[in-house]
């Protein structure tokens, strides 16, 4: 049979760090026939989609950005949101690829064609056909909102943070706020400059560390703009001492005791109140669930008209939140700082050869990948940000860029030697994830604290248990008896 040509050679799904720097690493190496498929009306993705008061960056401002695009212009040393969301349309423009976005096109599922050996894609707009894809889709990207009972009959305003309505009227009201991960200890303490009380529903306190913030003045965008090999140092030693930090991630647990004093003397000297102190203090080993940096967080709880509370929620009623205990608790409106949804990290049908559905797959064993990268049973498809590449301790822009070098090499390779499919042997992914699951049991995230990073089942699919130069070195060269490579469908190369 003759094969039909897709209309592009590579679709990109998604426009955030992920997608923008596959699309720019595509024109770079002269590709044209590509496009990025975006669901929302403009590029970002995360940072597009997270605009709730406060939202910052953890990482600092000049590691948390392209190697190939140092701005000597932060405002500060972390970054917050809409300096980033700039940063990210600087580069699209700098760097040509804002033609080849397709906003308003949400991919509903994908089907690989075995017969043309390319990928159906189901787009809001219609089909689109593409000989690979890459997946920007990011990890984080789906809201978790826990089902309350009740929740459907408040009255009043009620979203999550990834969903920030700010047009309700939050200023002078009794706010509740469910949850005190990354995105609330950024958030309630810019709550309680405006509302009349804020109302913190806690299961699980976080550990907080200081959060080295400062503005950074025109003397250092002057020496930075001048001498890009300063700022370069600097990155390169910021980069190393997060390296460092992951050495109680990974290598032993214990090591984590000093950075928990740390902690603890922070929250002894934030917070004076021995009662609301025990309740703000982690009863499992740092780590083990994202470690936040905040200066506000604790000075805001201390602060009169806030209230943390512990006890878990019954139900919601239509202005009120009642508690386990059978405490009842005006609220003007609700916050859910609830998280994202990380079990099911696809939002589309992916359905392979034979007619397999990854998602099935990945819901039933967790998600898996060769490298995070590829998975068996899906020819020419890359996953940006995928399973097992997640990090608690430096830039996942870092993780990205390894992650398009290599992607660059597959297409590369799909060129050089006339390619319909590229894809990963079972046995090279089964053996790359039998060390890393083997790794990963060493890990502080293993030590039994709830998390997201963790499956019910015990299984982690999230992070992964090893330095980023590690990481790097492992993607930096693509092996081909890692694929099985065809010319056309069915024959192999
Ligand atoms: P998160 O860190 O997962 O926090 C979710 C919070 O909601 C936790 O406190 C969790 O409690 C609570 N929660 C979840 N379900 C609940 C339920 N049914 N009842 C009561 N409480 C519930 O979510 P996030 O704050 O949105 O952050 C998600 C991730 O985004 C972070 O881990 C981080 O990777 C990323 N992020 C990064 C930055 C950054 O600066 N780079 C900023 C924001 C977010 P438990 O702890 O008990 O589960």
């Amino acid at each position: 049979m003759q094969a039909d040509e897709p209309e592009l050679d590579v679709a990109i799904i998604g426009s955030g760090f992920s997608g923008i720097g596959m699309a720019i690493a595509l024109l770079k190496q002269g590709w044209t026939q590509f496009a990025v498929l975006e669901r929302a009306a403009s590029l970002g993705g995360t940072w597009r989609d997270n605009h709730y008061p406060g939202c910052a960056c953890d990482i600092p401002s000049i590691l948390y950005s392209y190697s190939f695009e140092q701005s000597p212009r932060w405002s500060r040393m972390y970054p917050q949101q809409p300096e980033i969301l700039s940063y990210l349309h600087h580069c699209a423009e700098k760097y040509g690829v804002n033609p080849y976005f397709r906003f308003g096109h949400g991919v509903r599922a994908m089907r690989w064609d075995e017969a043309q050996a390319f990928w159906r894609i189901e787009t809001d707009q219609g089909e689109i056909t593409a000989r690979a894809v890459v997946s920007g889709m990011g990890a984080l990207s789906q809201p978790s909102i826990p089902a309350i009972p009740g929740q459907e009959r408040f009255a009043g305003p009620a979203f999550h943070s990834a969903h920030w309505d700010h047009g309700a009227d939050l200023a002078e009201k009794t706010l509740a706020v469910i949850g005190t991960g990354a995105s609330s200890i950024q958030f309630v303490p810019e709550l309680a400059k405006i509302a009349r009380r804020v109302l913190v529903f806690q299961r699980t306190p976080p550990w907080i560390l200081p959060k080295a913030d400062r503005p950074l003045g025109p003397r250092e965008t002057k020496i930075y703009a001048a001498l890009p090999m300063v700022q370069h140092a600097h990155r390169e030693a910021l980069f190393w001492l997060n390296e460092s930090r992951a050495l109680g991630f990974i290598v032993d647990p214990k090591i984590m005791v000093r950075a928990q004093r740390l902690a603890l003397r922070f929250l002894e000297r934030a917070v004076p109140d021995a009662a609301l102190r025990a309740k703000l203090t982690p009863n499992y080993i740092m780590g083990c669930k994202r470690i936040l940096i905040s200066n506000e967080y604790y000075p805001a709880m201390m602060a009169p008209h806030v209230e943390l509370i512990t006890e878990g929620i019954a139900e919601i009623g239509r202005d009120e939140i009642v508690t386990q205990a059978g405490r009842r608790v005006a609220a003007d409106a609700i916050i859910y700082g609830t998280g994202f949804q990380t079990v099911e990290p696809l939002s589309c049908d992916v359905i392979g050869r034979f007619g397999r559905s990854l998602r099935a797959e990945w819901q039933a064993r967790g998600a898996e990948a060769h490298l995070g990268l590829s998975s068996e049973g899906f020819p020419n498809l890359f996953f940006l940000m995928g399973p097992n590449t997640g990090l608690g301790h430096n830039s996942m822009v870092a993780m990205i860029e390894a992650q398009i070098g290599y992607t660059m090499q597959a297409l590369a390779l799909m060129r050089a030697k006339g390619l319909a499919s590229l894809e990963v042997r079972a046995d090279a992914q089964q053996q790359s994830n039998a060390r890393l699951q083997a790794r990963i049991t060493k890990t502080v995230w293993q030590t039994g604290c709830r998390s997201w990073y963790v499956r019910e089942d015990g299984r982690n699919a999230t992070l992964w248990p090893g330095f980023v130069f590690q990481y790097q070195n492992r993607v930096r060269a693509l092996d081909p008896a890692d694929f099985h490579l065809a010319r056309q469908a069915g024959g192999q190369a």
